[in-house]
């Protein structure tokens, strides 16, 4: 009668959802005032001034059929030349806008990618901590994910771990940085040293492995965190965008995929990716925010809120004696947890108003995630609960 995952995936709710879901009913019960929700990925910083401007002159001067009509499959081809024009500009990628294809957010330019890759048998490496969904997206194609561990100092991966876990069995690997839930952003040496194993493996295996570069965080970063494009770094990369945070725009659901210029077979991946498309229902993505993004490409995100909200938590978070990992860039604090246990210590932090994801989902046990996108009111009278929830160890 129906499918049996994805009865499962439906009627069980991530737990950062399954929480978001709580904070919402129990705001309702004690005030909102008293509930600390940090488990959501919700920009709270609004989209820049350029989105609503460009809304309102694309709909006054544009002829209305052409505005909410199909357009190619792929994308509208100016849309394209504009995000390449971009990319060109600040990275010198050499990215053609024939190798572009626009999506409803980088959930969609995962799940196209993947199935444009993934064939019978094979893996495709994620590097913990990971974004949840990546197991989900990586198994519906009927491909296995094979989880990397990381270094519990840098954040990055662990890369002996890394070099192992390239067996010929893998088509690729997502890497995501600044990464959603450490904020941590990989260096450029960390990211050459995955790069050189990837080059070493694909020549072993005469073919290569696939570098997925899930960027949706890639011009949210502070002081003077340098996130290279990996295209510049590997050739066989396939960028997979979303405005959601970028521009603060999660619910116009928009993005794209670019593949590297010097992608091998390149023109067949794009046939791929267009067929993927084709295949999950992912074509024409949303008309009217095509050609708003065309109009904001070199729009930057408001930084200075999300950097604040930074400072404050994670300098007072270290000061009561929490271990943190410092996060150069998205959104996220990454804090380990008061006793072994991830989920007994989020419980514990829930009693007390505080709403954060324990890290086993995200390849992580033992830690947890803050969700730092949120008012600078809200994180400031969050601190005496998260000094309860450490004294509370202490006593
Ligand atoms: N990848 C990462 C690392 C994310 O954090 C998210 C959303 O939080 C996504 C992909 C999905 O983004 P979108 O909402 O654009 O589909």
């Amino acid at each position: 009668m129906y499918n049996k995952t994805m009865y499962g995936l439906g009627s069980r709710r991530s737990v950062i959802r399954e929480l978001f879901e709580y904070g919402k009913k129990r705001a309702a019960e004690v005030g909102a005032d008293k509930v600390y929700d940090f488990s959501l990925g919700n920009p709270n910083v609004p989209a820049p001034a350029c989105v609503n401007d460009a809304v309102r002159e694309i709909l006054a001067t544009e002829d209305s059929t052409a505005v909410h009509g199909y357009t190619s499959a792929q994308g509208d081809a100016g849309v394209r030349a504009a995000i390449a024009d971009s990319l060109n500009r600040r990275f010198g990628a050499g990215i053609s806008p024939d190798m572009i294809y626009m999506t409803v957010g980088a959930a969609a330019s995962l799940t196209v990618t993947l199935n444009a890759l993934a064939e019978e048998g094979d893996e495709f490496v994620l590097l913990a901590p990971y974004f949840p969904e990546y197991a989900v997206f990586v198994s519906s194609t009927g491909a296995k994910p094979v989880v990397v561990p990381f270094d519990e100092q840098t954040f990055a991966p662990d890369l002996d771990a890394f070099e192992k876990a390239i067996t010929p069995n893998v088509k690729g690997v997502i890497v995501n940085s600044p990464n959603n839930p450490s904020g941590a952003v990989y260096s450029r040496d960390t990211l050459e040293k995955l790069c050189a194993v990837l080059s070493a493996k694909s020549a072993e295996f005469g073919r290569p492995v696939v570098l997925i570069a899930d960027e949706p965080y890639r011009e949210i970063v502070y002081g003077d965190a340098e996130v290279p494009f990996l295209p510049c770094l590997y050739p066989d990369t396939v960028v997979c965008y979303s405005y959601s945070k970028s521009l603060s725009l999660p619910g116009e659901r928009i993005g794209y995929i670019a593949l590297s210029p010097s992608m091998t077979a390149g023109k067949e991946v794009y046939a791929a990716v267009c067929g993927a498309g084709r295949a999950l229902g992912y074509v024409c993505a949303p008309s009217l925010f095509q050609k708003v993004v065309a109009k904001c490409v070199d729009a930057r995100p408001d930084i200075a809120a999300y950097e604040r909200n930074r400072n404050l938590i994670y300098g007072a978070l270290t000061d009561m004696g929490y271990t943190c990992v410092r996060p150069d860039g998205a959104f996220y604090l990454f804090v380990k947890a008061l006793e072994e246990d991830a989920n007994a210590f989020a419980d514990k932090a829930k009693r007390l108003g505080l709403l954060i994801v324990p890290g086993d989902d995200f390849g992580a046990k033992g830690w947890v995630r803050v969700s730092y996108c949120v008012s600078h009111d809200m994180i400031e009278r969050s601190l005496p609960a998260f000094r309860e929830l450490m004294a509370s160890y202490k006593a």
